[in-house]
């Protein structure tokens, strides 16, 4: 998957997490995660840029997504304190630093499984699972999910600061 399909599907994962937040009181932080999980959206695509390591290899593996979760769960104890931003009380800040980088990069996994080429989410056990539904480089599909990754991280945002029933 391209670049904007890959980042609508960030903003479809994000848009209940977002509404969750934005409706407890927490916007600045609600800003702080979609900001950073659509950043590193294309984080597992360093793998071109790597030399030495096969595209859709190490970097798009639940194992890399583990790891990305770690470093985010110790950034998040090392600034989670020192943060300006109201952030939920009855959340543990490195649990959900984990969660943000797991699910960032399996956010972007999502998106290369629907593709021939698939995921191998298990490296280094060889074996890709694919469900075939596009091509990497297709229009309509990189339009459509921006779209409506657009559309739904709005729409939660909206709904949010209306207040509407739950
Ligand atoms: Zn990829």
């Amino acid at each position: 998957m391209y670049k904007r399909g890959h980042l609508g599907i960030a903003m479809l994962t994000l848009a209940p997490i977002t509404f969750r937040l934005v409706t407890a009181g927490y916007p600045a932080f609600a800003a702080l995660v979609a900001g950073t999980v659509l950043y590193l959206s294309m984080l597992p695509d360093v793998d071109h840029r790597l030399p030495l390591v096969s595209h859709r290899g190490p970097t798009h593996s639940l194992l890399f997504a583990a790891v990305v979760g770690g470093v985010f769960a110790g950034a998040a104890s090392l600034v989670g304190p020192a943060l300006s931003v109201p952030v939920p009380g009855d959340v543990s800040m490195v649990a959900f630093g984990f969660l943000l980088g797991f699910g960032t990069v399996v956010a972007h996994l999502l998106g290369d499984v629907i593709t021939p080429m698939g995921v191998n989410f298990l490296w280094p056990y060889p074996k890709r699972w694919s469900l075939s539904i596009t091509p990497a480089d297709s229009a309509p599909w990189n339009w459509g999910l921006f779209a409506l990754g657009v559309f739904a991280l709005a729409g939660a945002v909206v709904l949010a600061v209306r207040g509407a029933p739950i």
